[in-house]
């Protein structure tokens, strides 16, 4: 693994993220003097909060996996995660609602998922399930030390016998028919498939090592933090604190200062200069090569990348609740892989769409007024890139999704969502983009193979030596688990290998 050559005694870590807060909780663990520089007033990035009327929206991920990796970069402070947040595990982690009327319960536990299995689509597919746990349960054994948890500076690094299970297993294979090779019910196969789309890619394209996003939520379970999930950053930054870290918020880094192949001070937008013997960007990598750093330093794979689709949120504080409501629920529309083809290649809104509805307020009722819920309805869109095609003008299109949005959870079942509305927020890929996250998707660079691994932007610059990323557009990719792992990959990058 290269490594940040001489001195690092002082790191600036730019952006409070998910990321950033856990490249600086290792980074302080491990003995080094940090600074966040934070551009907002609040730490947590798209892990973000609007409070409005007493209600509590968080306007970022909404479904948590795997704790263990938020414990690990609090472990590395000496903290233990049970102080500093309460997470309860979701049971159903989902419920999945189908076109025909009928629904399947996502349990986490593995025996109380054959039998809803075995209940609802018959005893062959909860045997056929079981045997997917347990290709699921060794993918993720195989990839995660190997392919996920490891800074990788080129292909080569790959070869050996893990890359050589995983093609035994058939985790090269399209994803969608290793799935069907477990399965029968098509229902199943879209529950087990549809984490695809968290990768920014349709299942029919997806790889089968993709299935290791199914492994965390379907098998390890999908967890709630007590206080919503800005409470996450919130935690992470605490515990930062409390170990020394400093937080300068409300200050913009507009520049970083290179000379010599070594990045000496970041520039703040009013002008003050910081300096540091290390720097690691939490922001968008697209946008801090073409914003932050001087001219030619951006990596050329990043001028053919591939962005994720986006998506539109309607939060809604409501008087209206829904009887047989859960935490997630996941409503698929009738079209499938023709959903796929309108977001992901033809740069359509869904006619027909499939979104998921979290009602967070059904496992912590304190984010709402007595009485009342929060619901968060996530339409996936196309994203904004200009290369796919005339990107769709939200400043015109806003309103007007916003009541094909409620139209359609009205005729999903959700009857009186419209009149229960006290108050709400639309966010969509404009609002993204006008943040500074490239193509206006919240989800980063696309995982297709090209854009996986050894061939993602690595967390250590090329060319400035002591220049390191984290986040979703860096290795080993997006999503809340992922980040939280660049942030110790970035860290590596300037402590060297750190205790597992
Ligand atoms: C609507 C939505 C739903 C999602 N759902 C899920 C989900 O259910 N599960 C899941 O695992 N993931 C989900 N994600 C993805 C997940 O939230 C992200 O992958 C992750 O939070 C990204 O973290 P990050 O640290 O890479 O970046 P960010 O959160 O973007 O952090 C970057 C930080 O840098 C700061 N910054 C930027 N530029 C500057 C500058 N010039 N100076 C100073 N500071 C700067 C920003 O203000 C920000 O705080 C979702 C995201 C969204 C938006």
């Amino acid at each position: 693994m290269r490594i940040v050559p001489g001195r690092t005694d002082s790191v600036i870590v730019v952006g409070a993220g998910l990321g950033g807060l856990s490249a600086a909780l290792y980074l302080a663990g491990a003995g080094r003097h940090v600074t966040v520089v934070e551009r907002e007033g609040v730490p947590g990035g798209r892990a973000g909060l609007i409070h409005d009327h007493g209600y509590r929206f968080d306007t970022g991920p909404t479904v948590l996996t795997m704790p263990e990796l938020l414990a690990q970069p609090l472990a590395a402070v000496g903290e233990d995660l049970d102080d500093w947040l309460s997470l309860h595990r979701l049971d159903p982690a989902y419920r999945a609602r189908f076109a025909d009327g009928s629904s399947i319960d996502v349990r986490p536990d593995v025996d109380a998922m054959a039998d809803e299995i075995a209940a609802t689509c018959g005893r062959k597919d909860a045997d056929g399930y079981r045997r997917f746990v347990a290709f699921l349960r060794e993918l993720y054994r195989v990839e995660m030390p190997h392919f996920i948890d490891r800074n990788l500076d080129s292909p080569l690094q790959l070869v050996g016998a893990p890359l050589a299970r995983l093609a035994l297993m058939g985790a090269f294979r399209r994803l969608a028919p290793k799935v069907a090779s477990y399965v029968t019910d098509e229902r199943l196969r879209r529950l087990f498939s549809f984490q695809a789309m968290y990768a920014g890619l349709a299942p029919a394209q997806a790889l089968a090592i993709y299935a290791v996003i199914t492994y965390m939520d379907c098998v390890e379970g999908v967890y709630f933090p007590e206080g919503g999930m800005h409470a996450v950053p919130r935690a992470l930054c605490g515990a930062a604190a409390a170990h020394g870290v400093t937080f300068r918020y409300n200050t913009t880094v507009a520049g970083i200062e290179v000379s010599s192949g070594r990045a000496r001070a970041v520039v703040t937008a009013d002008g003050e200069r910081i300096p540091a013997d290390a720097i690691v960007v939490n922001a968008d990598l697209p946008t801090a090569y073409r914003q932050l750093l001087p001219p030619g330093y951006a990596p050329r794979r990043l001028r053919s990348a591939r962005y994720s689709p986006s998506a539109v949120v309607l939060h809604a504080g409501s008087s209206t609740s829904f009887a047989g409501g859960a935490h997630h629920t996941i409503n698929f529309g009738g079209s499938w892989d023709a959903t796929f083809e309108q977001i992901v290649e033809r740069g359509e809104l869904m006619s027909d769409p499939s979104f998921l509805l979290t009602t967070p307020t059904l496992t912590d009722p304190s984010l709402a007024p007595a009485n009342r819920h929060t619901y968060y309805a996530l339409f996936p869109t196309p994203n904004l890139d200009p290369r796919r095609g005339a990107p769709i003008d939200w400043a015109n299109e806003g309103t007007r999704y916003r009541e094909r949005i409620i139209d359609t959870l009205e005729s999903r079942g959700y009857q009186g969502f419209r009149d229960g509305i006290e108050c709400e927020h639309l966010i969509t890929p404009a609002d993204w983009q006008a943040q500074g996250i490239t193509a206006g998707t919240p989800f980063a660079a696309a995982h297709t193979f090209g854009q996986t691994g050894p061939f993602r932007p690595p967390t250590l610059d090329r060319r400035v030596e002591n220049l390191v990323f984290c986040g979703s557009n860096t290795q080993p990719g997006v999503g809340v688990p992922m980040v939280l792992v660049s942030g110790r990959l970035a860290a590596e990058r300037i402590t060297g290998h750190l205790s597992r």
